[in-house]
């Protein structure tokens, strides 16, 4: 089989069962899963990382014969999670195509060094999932281990970040932190995993058809013969009919188009985004001149700059817009909170001059 190549195609596909759990369920899924002609490359969970002990933590070496036998029947590339040295070598030695390093993993960075020593010297590809914590100089830490060792065919996987309390998906996206590593790592796949942002599989399409907005190089989701009876991570798995329901749903953008009309329409309203842009910094400049001077006056009155009233009402007052103006309250609240630092830098300036 030829070596798996990260890059060869857009979108990439991955697919698979959270856990490797049966030879029986470990194959049949990914059989049906190949039988989409959908998919790229076959997943499962050999060694699972869990929250409380006690609790299914995957079957171990014996999954990874499993996986190969799913290889030789689909000619599909296989991957799956390491987590420890040991994982890694085992990997390699059973030739797994794709390996990933999960959430839990990345943010340690022991763990990562000690995985990256073991694949030194190897062509395998490594996917470095985000760490739980929106911490992306970790994220990129990770990769930089393992460029470190002279591993080069690195893909990154975004999965969300764990949230306190309970919210609508499992994880938070946090968008714009992948959109910076992205940046950070601009020859690097970026591929999402909907699965465990959603940690429910009634949300898997609004993220997936997100991620393919934002210009994602793929999706890794998690696909189950029985879902509700599977050993882990029940709630976000899809039968494999669903799931290529699901891939056949997504709509993939283009970076760019040739249509010129496109490029006219583009433009005309770019320059009207810069013209705008530009009177909203000359207004912000003024309104700091006016706080300056706001500053001035309560010095030459010796006043103190914070009046905690005044600046809950100027909040109250734009954010009780948020409907006429057509803006979230979120965005005002953000927007105010540095409009107001600023403000006070500004006046604490004056103040002592
Ligand atoms: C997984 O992909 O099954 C997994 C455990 O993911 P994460 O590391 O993102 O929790
Ligand atoms: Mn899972």
């Amino acid at each position: 089989m030829k070596k798996f190549d990260l890059k060869a195609k857009r979108p990439l596909i991955i697919a698979g069962p959270c856990s490797a759990e049966t030879e029986e369920q470990t194959i049949e899924t990914c059989v049906q899963i190949a039988n989409t002609g959908m998919v790229d490359v076959l997943r499962a969970g050999i060694w699972k990382p869990r929250t409380k002990p006690g609790s299914f933590e995957g079957v171990g070496l014996k999954g990874l014969a499993w996986m190969n036998k799913v290889r030789e029947i689909t000619g599909l590339p296989i991957g799956t999670e390491v987590a420890t040295a040991a994982h890694a070598r085992a990997a390699l030695e059973f030739g797994v195509d794709v390996l990933w390093i999960g959430a839990r993993t990345t943010g340690n960075p022991f763990s990562v060094q000690e995985i990256a020593d073991a694949i030194k010297g190897s062509d395998v590809t490594v996917l470095v999932k985000n760490p739980m914590n929106p911490d992306i100089d970790l994220w990129g830490g990770a990769v930089a281990r393992l460029q470190n060792v002279g591993i080069n065919k690195i893909g990154l996987i975004h999965r969300g970040f764990s949230v306190y309390g309970t919210s609508r998906y499992r994880n938070n996206p946090l968008w714009h932190l992948a959109i910076e590593m992205r940046s950070r790592f601009p020859e690097m796949p970026m591929i999402c995993d909907p699965s465990h942002i959603a940690g429910n599989r009634e949300y898997l399409h609004e993220i997936a058809q997100k991620s393919a907005d934002l210009f994602y190089d793929g999706l890794i989701v998690e696909s189950h013969i029985c879902p509700d009876k599977a050993w882990s991570d029940a709630a976000q798995q899809v039968v494999p009919e669903e799931l290529k329901k699901l891939l056949s749903s997504i709509i993939w953008r283009q970076s760019t188009t040739d249509n010129p009309e496109y490029q006219k329409a583009l433009d005309k309203l770019r320059t009207e985004i810069d013209q705008i842009d530009d009177e909203l910094f000359q207004l912000l400049s003024k309104r700091m001149q006016v706080a300056e001077n706001i500053g001035r006056v309560k010095r030459e009155n010796n006043v103190a700059i914070l009046q905690g009233g005044r600046w809950n009402s100027i909040v109250e007052k734009v954010v009780s817009q948020s409907k006429k103006l057509g803006l979230s309250e979120e965005f005002l609240k953000v927007v105010l909170e540095a409009i107001h630092i600023e403000s006070i830098n500004r006046q604490n300036k004056v103040m002592n001059e």
